[in-house]
C-alpha cells in the first residue's frame, strides 16, 4: 500500500483545492483497508473527492483514499462493488450486461463509497433505489458488519453513514434486466443533459453546492436571486447553472466558502429560505473559515 506523508492533496480533488495532509494511505485490498481501519483511531475516508471542499490549510491527521480498491462482480442481476469503484464505470458495466437502474451514475465523478454515503442521485434515480445491502466497518465495535438497505436510513442526499459510525467496504445492488439499447440511449441522454448545463471537470468544481429545499430547486432559487453575476478573481458561479461554483485557478477553500455565504444570503434575502450545503467541508479551519462554516452549516439545519 502506498503511504505518503505531508502530501499535497489539491490535485486529487475535483475542486483542485486542498492543503498538505500529515499522512495519506492508499489501500489496495479490502483486507488492507480493514486492517488500517482497525489500527488507526482517527481518520477521514475519501473516494473521488468530488463532493468535498478540502481546506487549503490541510489536515493534521490521517486520510485514507479508497480509489485503489476497484474490484466488482456481476452475478445475475446483482452487482457487488468495492467502495473505490468509479460510479460511471459501474453504470457502463451494468449497461454491457443489459442491467437497468444505474443509468444516472454516468458522468458522476465519484466512487461507490461516496455515492452511498451521499445517497447520490440524478435524473429521478438515486443510489438507494437499487441498493440491497452494504458491507461496512463499524468504527465503534471495530469489526466488519453487514446491513440491509432498510437499516441505513436513506433520504434525499442522506444516509446513516453520515452519522460517522460506518465506513463502506462494498455494496450490493439489485438491478433489473432491460433492453440494452434503451439503457445506453438513456445514459447518452443523461450525459448530454449534464454537458448542456454543468461545468466539466476542466472547470474545477464539486457538483451542486447546495441541496434542493423541499419541493423546490436550489438552482432555480439561486438563479432568481441573481447569483450568476458573482464572478470574483479566483471563483465564480457557473453561468449555465447557478448551483455550481467553479475554481477559476488558484482558489483557496476560503474563497469558495465566502462565495457560498454570499449565495446563501442572496436566497435568504429574496425568499427567506435557508439553503443547506451539499458539499462537505473537511480539514483544518482558519478562524475565518470557522466563522463562515458556522453560517453555512448551522447545527439545527437538516
Ligand atoms: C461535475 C460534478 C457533477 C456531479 N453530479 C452529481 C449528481 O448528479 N448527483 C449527485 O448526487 N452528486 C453529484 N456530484 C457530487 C459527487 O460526485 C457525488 O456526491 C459522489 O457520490 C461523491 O463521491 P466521491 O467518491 O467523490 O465522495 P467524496 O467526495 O470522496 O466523499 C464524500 C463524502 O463521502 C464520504 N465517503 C467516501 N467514501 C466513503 C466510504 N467508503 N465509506 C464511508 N464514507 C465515505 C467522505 O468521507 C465524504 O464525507 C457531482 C460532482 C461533480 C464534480
Amino acid at each position: 500500500m502506498q503511504i505518503k506523508e505531508d502530501f499535497e492533496i489539491k490535485n486529487l480533488t475535483t475542486y483542485k483545492i486542498g492543503g498538505k495532509v500529515r499522512k495519506v494511505y492508499f489501500p489496495e485490498t479490502q483486507e488492507e483497508f480493514s486492517a488500517l481501519l482497525r489500527e488507526l483511531d482517527e481518520y477521514i475516508v475519501l473516494g473521488g473527492c468530488s463532493n468535498v471542499l478540502f481546506s487549503s490549510n490541510g489536515l493534521d491527521g490521517n486520510l485514507i483514499f479508497t480509489t485503489e480498491m476497484k474490484n466488482f462482480e456481476i452475478r445475475g442481476n446483482n452487482v457487488f462493488a468495492a467502495c473505490g469503484v468509479k460510479a460511471p464505470l459501474l453504470a457502463q458495466k451494468a449497461a454491457e450486461n443489459s442491467l437497468t437502474g444505474m443509468e444516472f451514475l454516468i458522468g458522476l465523478p465519484g466512487t461507490i463509497g461516496g455515492a452511498v454515503y451521499m445517497n447520490a442521485g440524478a435524473h429521478g434515480q438515486a443510489v438507494s433505489d437499487t441498493l440491497v445491502s452494504c458491507c461496512l466497518f463499524d468504527k465503534e465495535a471495530k469489526e466488519v458488519v453487514y446491513k440491509q438497505k432498510s437499516d441505513l436510513s436513506f433520504g434525499y442526499r442522506t444516509s446513516a453513514l453520515q452519522g460517522g459510525r460506518y465506513v463502506l467496504l462494498f455494496a450490493e445492488f439489485g438491478l433489473r434486466k432491460g433492453n440494452q439499447d434503451e439503457i445506453k440511449n438513456l445514459m447518452e441522454r443523461n450525459l448530454s443533459f449534464r454537458k448542456s448545463i454543468q461545468p466539466s471537470l476542466a472547470y474545477p468544481n464539486a457538483g451542486s453546492v447546495f441541496k434542493n429545499p423541499e419541493n423546490d430547486s436550489a438552482g432555480r432559487l439561486l438563479d432568481k436571486a441573481g447569483v450568476k453575476e458573482f464572478d470574483f478573481e479566483r471563483v465564480r458561479v457557473w453561468d449555465k447553472h447557478a448551483n455550481f461554483i467553479v475554481n477559476k485557478g488558484g482558489a483557496a477553500s476560503e474563497d469558495v466558502l465566502e462565495l457560498m455565504v454570499k449565495m446563501k444570503n442572496k436566497v435568504k434575502e429574496m425568499f427567506t429560505i435557508d439553503l443547506i450545503p451539499e458539499q462537505i467541508f473537511l480539514g483544518n479551519m482558519s478562524e475565518k473559515e470557522e466563522e463562515l462554516c458556522s453560517i453555512l452549516y448551522k447545527k439545527n439545519q437538516k
